[in-house]
């Protein structure tokens, strides 16, 4: 996922005036070790562009610069590692972190892999992977998708079997977000063919390094490659590493979703920084200063097309802020959530449609790591379709927001090896 949104310009506000003397102290720990330490945020550099290797590599540093300075982890408890703070704390650190480029290639370890562990991990697990994720030292992914289709994700094909006192795990993973630069994975994979779809799959932390991994990154048409396919023979996971109980895979998937979607809706970047929904309208400038570029400030359908651009940020900003006031106040339900997930698919297509009619084949495919490629009409697809697609996010909100009736699903509780279907099943 990539966070596109830009700093702010204009003087930060703060909220200091509301710091107790715990808090203020804290406030001025981060500020002085940040300041010179920390790298400036360069408004268009990519947060999260996997592509970019260099980058990626500078991330783990921050991270580690953090972690040494006693600034990573704010909210997570003391025993894994973490400052045990509340988010008071982790506002007042973002409010600091403001001009600096955080670790953002650490969207999926904090953002998801993190509330998973906490949520279903064993001591042992939290023990020992949450420190390595916020020192920096390991990346993590999501090793969900497969190449039989990502929207049914309960009929995957991966086959875990138990083999003495751990698993082996084959099959292919696809789309994978950052494979090729992480050391671990948050794998889905199925342990019982025998029983209905969702209730056969467990969920695994594979080592990416691990003998049988081949990792295969998927060259874009702009150049890099941000993500990967995997092929997984025999890759060997030991009992220590699942995670939940056997063939309950699915609760945790359903944590790991919500985490992802959460993260989304919020700007993907939330756990490291409040990027979500920003106070100023940045996004639609650069379409400003694209028609100018182009050579079409004056031109009166390039005009309306920025125009738009103005009205759907502002949308997507107020209505995102009023969704995330209303499920922290408790005046609207957690599902609302759903909402804002949805509204940033949606907000994003049409994005992508203005952009296409304002740049035309210029803005198809920008070389990577160009500075600006955020408005590249590659875009789309990053929440079109990735973390589920609008189509299934539409089911969601209609479904489980709304509370109308269920899609059909023929093969619900049919024994996942009887459903009918052309690919090869375990
Ligand atoms: C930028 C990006 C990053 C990603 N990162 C990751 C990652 O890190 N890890 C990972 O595991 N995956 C990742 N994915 C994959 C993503 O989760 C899948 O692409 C997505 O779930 C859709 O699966 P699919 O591509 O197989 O399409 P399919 O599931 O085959 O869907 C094809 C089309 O059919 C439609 N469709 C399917 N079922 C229904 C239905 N019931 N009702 C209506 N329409 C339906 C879909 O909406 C879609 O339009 C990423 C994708 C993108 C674009």
């Amino acid at each position: 996922m990539e966070n596109t949104a830009e700093a702010p310009t204009g003087p930060r506000r703060t909220s200091e005036h509301l710091d107790t003397e715990e808090q203020r102290a804290f406030r001025l720990k981060a500020r002085d070790y940040m300041a010179g330490r920390l790298p400036p945020r360069i408004p268009g550099e990519p947060a999260n562009a996997f592509e970019q290797v260099e980058l990626v590599e500078k991330d783990r540093q921050i991270q580690r610069l953090l972690w040494d300075g006693g600034l990573a982890g704010i909210t997570v408890p003391r025993d894994y590692g973490g400052l045990g703070l509340d988010k008071r704390f982790e506002d007042i650190f973002h409010e600091e972190a403001e001009p600096y480029r955080l670790a953002w290639h650490f969207g999926n370890a904090f953002n998801i892999v993190l509330p998973v562990l906490l949520a279903h991990g064993t001591e042992a697990q939290k023990k020992k992977y949450i420190p390595g994720m916020l020192s920096g030292a390991q990346m993590w992914c999501q090793l969900l998708s497969e190449p039989s289709g990502g929207s049914d994700l309960a009929g995957l094909l991966t086959r875990a079997e138990k083999r003495g006192d751990g698993w082996v795990l084959n099959g292919s993973k696809v789309w994978t977000s950052g494979g090729h630069v992480s050391d671990m994975g948050l794998c889905l994979a199925r342990t019982d063919p025998t029983v209905r779809k969702h209730a056969g799959l467990t969920m695994f932390l594979v080592n990416m390094h691990a003998p049988g991994m081949t990792i295969n990154p998927i060259r874009l048409v702009r150049g890099g490659s941000d993500f990967c396919q995997e092929f997984l023979d025999d890759v060997a996971v030991p009992d220590e590493d699942r995670v939940g109980e056997v063939n309950d895979g699915w609760t945790v998937a359903q944590t790991q979703l919500n985490a992802e979607r959460a993260g989304m809706a919020k700007g993907w970047h939330a756990g490291l920084r409040p990027a979500a929904v920003a106070e100023h309208l940045t996004l639609p400038q650069s379409y400003v200063k694209l028609a100018r570029q182009l050579g079409r400030a004056n031109d009166p359908a390039a005009r309306e097309l920025v125009g738009e651009a103005f009205v759907i940020d502002a949308v997507y900003n107020l209505t995102g802020r009023r969704i995330a006031a209303g499920t922290r106040n408790g005046r609207l339900p957690p599902t609302a959530g759903m909402v804002s997930s949805l509204l940033v698919a949606r907000t994003d297509a049409r994005r992508t449609a203005l952009l296409s009619a304002l740049a035309g084949p210029a803005g198809v495919a920008r070389p990577a790591g160009s500075v600006g490629r955020e408005i590249g009409m590659e875009r789309v697809t990053t929440h079109r379709i990735g973390g589920g697609t609008l189509e299934m996010q539409l089911n969601l909100v209609s479904e489980r927001h709304l509370g109308l009736p269920r899609e059909p699903g023929f093969d619900r509780d049919v024994p996942f090896n009887q459903i009918r279907t052309n690919a090869a099943k375990g």
